[in-house]
């Protein structure tokens, strides 16, 4: 994530605010500029969301009573009268904004409702099951819970479970064929991830009756990474973008690891983040990367908190990051050309 500084008085203010808690002047998130500005000026002229108070949104539209282009995207959502739900839904918004701001930051194609959907559903009534399907993102809003989810990694064995890394893990699905382009791609992805037309039924109860593979930890990021080629990518994809966004909110705040010795001896080991990762190899992100996990999960640690990112990243799985990082970095510069030249 970004860092922002209010238009009026220059202090610090956050994605999520919407007024600067030093001058008081109201805020609102311009999706098109990515930016959040003070409403003052011309920029009193915009209009608040009109999910502003259901799903506590301040992004910001041109004209009144609209969706912004994050809320736009939600196609269900409980009914006003579910008030578990819609406490639900706020909480999954808020972790869909970030999201959402990524996946434009990145320039990423498809963000919009004609292609990607989201449908998020409480399950106090029925039963939802999360997943992606023909560009619909379908979450169960119960997971925003945090007691519920917790109680759900500790029976799956999960170190991480969020709404946030639910959110990625489903786009995961929905980019794969976006972002994997054309037949040699796809050659390169099976390589890697394993051949994705192999049976997902037959697969999912074979995951479900045997445990994942004792070395799972050598050659995937997770253990249900191992389920089927599918979940792989997405696994691998939502840790990318855990990557990319917690080396981003680094850079912003000038944050750089030069210790302990015993790390930074391997001079390899670069550890100030770099803004704006433009056409850095992974290589390069990983240098920054690895030496801020030690840092960030020990800073954690004498919090009383789980580490921060209670992860391995073994060789295969940075080839497979790798070859994320090149098909997003080539989607992000073939939306971000001039249209002429497309
Ligand atoms: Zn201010
Ligand atoms: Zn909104
Ligand atoms: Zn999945």
């Amino acid at each position: 994530m970004r860092s922002f500084a209010c238009g009026h008085c220059d202090q610090l203010v956050f994605f999520e605010n919407f007024v600067c808690l030093h001058c008081g002047t109201p805020q609102g998130f311009v999706p098109e500029r990515l930016a959040l500005v003070a409403l003052e000026g011309d920029e009193a002229a915009l209009h608040r969301c009109v999910n502003a108070d259901t799903a506590h949104c301040n992004w910001m539209v041109d004209r009144v009573d609209a969706l912004c282009r994050c809320c736009a995207l939600t196609r269900t959502r409980p009914s006003p009268d579910d008030l578990e739900g819609m406490q639900e839904f706020a909480l999954a918004e808020a972790a869909k904004r970030r999201v959402v701001f990524q996946l434009l930051d990145l320039g990423l194609p498809d963000v919009d409702p004609d292609r990607l959907r989201f449908d998020l559903l409480s399950s106090t009534a029925e039963p939802v099951t999360t997943g992606h399907a023909d560009g619909v993102i379908t979450i169960d809003l119960a997971e925003s819970d945090d007691a519920r989810r917790e109680r759900r990694r500790r029976e799956l064995g999960e170190p991480y479970r969020t709404m946030l890394g639910h959110l990625r893990h489903e786009l995961g699905h929905f980019f794969q064929p976006r972002l994997v382009a054309d037949d040699l791609a796809w050659e390169r992805c099976r390589a890697l991830f394993g051949d994705e037309r192999e049976d997902y039924q037959a697969a999912l109860e074979r995951h479900y009756e045997d445990a994942a593979p004792a070395d799972w930890e050598e050659r995937f990021v997770s253990a249900y990474a191992t389920m089927h080629p599918w979940e792989d990518w997405a696994e691998t994809f939502a840790h990318y973008l855990h990557i990319r966004d917690t080396l981003q909110t680094a850079a912003e705040y000038g944050v750089t690891v030069h210790g302990p010795r015993a790390v930074m001896r391997d001079r390899s080991l670069k550890a100030s983040p770099q803004t704006g990762a433009g056409q850095r190899s992974f290589a390069e992100l990983l240098e920054n990367w690895l030496p801020l996990t030690y840092a960030l999960n020990a800073v954690n640690r004498s919090m009383g908190r789980d580490d921060l990112y209670p992860f391995t990243l073994a060789a295969p799985v940075i080839d497979k990051l790798s070859f994320v990082h090149e098909c997003v970095l080539a989607a992000g510069d073939a939306s971000s050309d001039p249209p002429e030249s497309r």
